[in-house]
């Protein structure tokens, strides 16, 4: 029997809404690379991206397990949440290291889905992995910083009212850490795009509205710092750490709908005179697909749980993804071998979730770095860099 679903009222009403884009819907955005206004429209109407916002503000005021519930169930649905998961997971920054005034001049707003916080602008076409190295760079102007630098695969910029923007404030070689010195600044793009930043369009392998940044002394209210100047790093891990969890329901999601796309398609394809699913080299990958979901769905609670009761998270989100992340693939690679021929057909779905799931083993951070962070906190190992 499966894990005991967490939220199940929400789930089902997400289920229900998500009924109302169907394959098809996808299927379409994906072959225009649109971005999927109607859905998110509706997920904001109905108050699932003002989950995690607390009620004062305007939002459910839920913990970010709930938050999971919904991801999840997008994807299971066969939908796609990365349209708008930043919504949540920049809560992590906003509501724990915003000030109040902060929280009251943008909270009630995006509760009610008149601004959009859909982007969060950390990685750097130098810097990779490496979040120190980041050289977009904020100076000090009387009441104002002014930008200057590059970003890149900033998803969603193009359809965000507010950014998350991590800059460096002093350089990496004055700090003492090399952590430090990294601030965090609320972007309000509406004024920024024209006025000191461009955004250019990335294509990829999957619909993901992907951009570049440009940042060309871009003026930002100091009054818009998140947290204390140069102990941005900090404010941005937990935000990081949000993310990861909430992507790693998001594979949960997905590998539980390739697992039932394929066990039916398994139960009903006649080959040899017989379902292709009584054969065991079909039903074996699945069987395993099932039980490596139902372990890192384990997991994935887990590190919700610590998350929302505020203890330190970094290994479990870390291992979260891992594991979810590595069982939504195995999930997908065993639904087109499920489907034969059938799974390259566009019109099953399979190859654009296959496309689709690849992705979150090397985004918001890659399998290695997952690793390395286990072996040298958890193991006590040496670190290699
Ligand atoms: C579709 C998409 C959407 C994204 N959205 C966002 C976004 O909204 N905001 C944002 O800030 N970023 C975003 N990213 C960026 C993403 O977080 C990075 O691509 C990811 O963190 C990896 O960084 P990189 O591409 O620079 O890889 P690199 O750091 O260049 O690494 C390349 C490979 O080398 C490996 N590697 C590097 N160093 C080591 C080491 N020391 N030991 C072992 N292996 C190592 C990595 O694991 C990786 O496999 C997105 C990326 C994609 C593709």
């Amino acid at each position: 029997m499966a894990l005991e679903q967490t939220y199940p009222e929400i789930r089902s009403a997400v289920s229900a809404l998500c009924a109302q884009f169907p394959g098809e819907y996808w299927r379409k955005l994906d072959e225009d690379r649109a971005y999927p206004t109607a859905f998110v429209q509706a997920l904001t109407a109905a108050g699932y991206l003002a989950t995690l916002i607390p009620q004062e503000y305007g939002g459910a005021g839920l913990p970010l397990g709930a938050g999971c519930a919904v991801l999840e169930e997008v994807h299971r649905s066969g939908g796609n949440g990365a349209a708008c998961h930043a919504q949540m997971y920049t809560m992590g920054t906003l509501l724990r290291h915003g000030s109040d005034e902060q929280k009251q001049r943008y909270l009630p707003a995006i509760a009610s889905g008149e601004l959009r916080l859909q982007a969060f602008g950390v990685t750097e076409p130098g810097s990779g992995t490496d979040t120190s190295r980041i050289r977009t760079n904020a100076r000090r102007d009387g009441e104002h910083y002014v930008v200057n630098g590059q970003k890149v695969f900033i998803s969603r910029a193009e359809h965000s009212d507010l950014m998350i923007l991590l800059v460096r404030t002093t350089p990496r070689e004055q700090c003492a850490k090399h952590t430090d010195g990294m601030s965090v600044l609320l972007v309000d793009m509406r004024e920024a795009v024209g006025n000191g930043l461009s955004i250019t369009s990335i294509d990829t392998m999957m619909n993901h509205a992907s951009t570049a940044l440009f940042f060309d002394d871009l003026r930002v209210p100091v009054r818009n710092l998140i947290g204390v100047e140069g102990q941005g790093f900090r404010c941005i891990l937990d935000g990081m750490n949000a993310e990861r969890i909430l992507i790693a329901a998001e594979c949960i999601g997905d590998a539980r709908w390739f697992i039932a796309k394929a066990s039916d398609y398994a139960r009903e394809r006649n080959v040899f005179d017989r379902p292709i699913g009584a054969n065991q080299g079909i039903q074996f990958p699945l069987a395993r697909a099932y039980a490596q979901t139902e372990a890192a769905a384990l997991m994935v609670q887990q590190a919700a749980d610590l998350y929302d009761a505020g203890r330190p998270t970094g290994s479990q989100a870390n291992m979260a993804k891992l594991l979810a992340s590595e069982a939504a693939w195995f999930a997908a690679d065993t639904c087109i071998q499920t489907f034969g021929g059938y799974g390259f057909a566009t019109e099953y779905d399979v190859e654009r979730k296959f496309r689709e799931t690849r992705l979150y083993q090397v985004a918001p951070i890659s399998t290695n770095l997952i690793l390395s962070h286990i072996a040298t906190r958890e193991l006590d190992l040496p670190r290699s860099f």
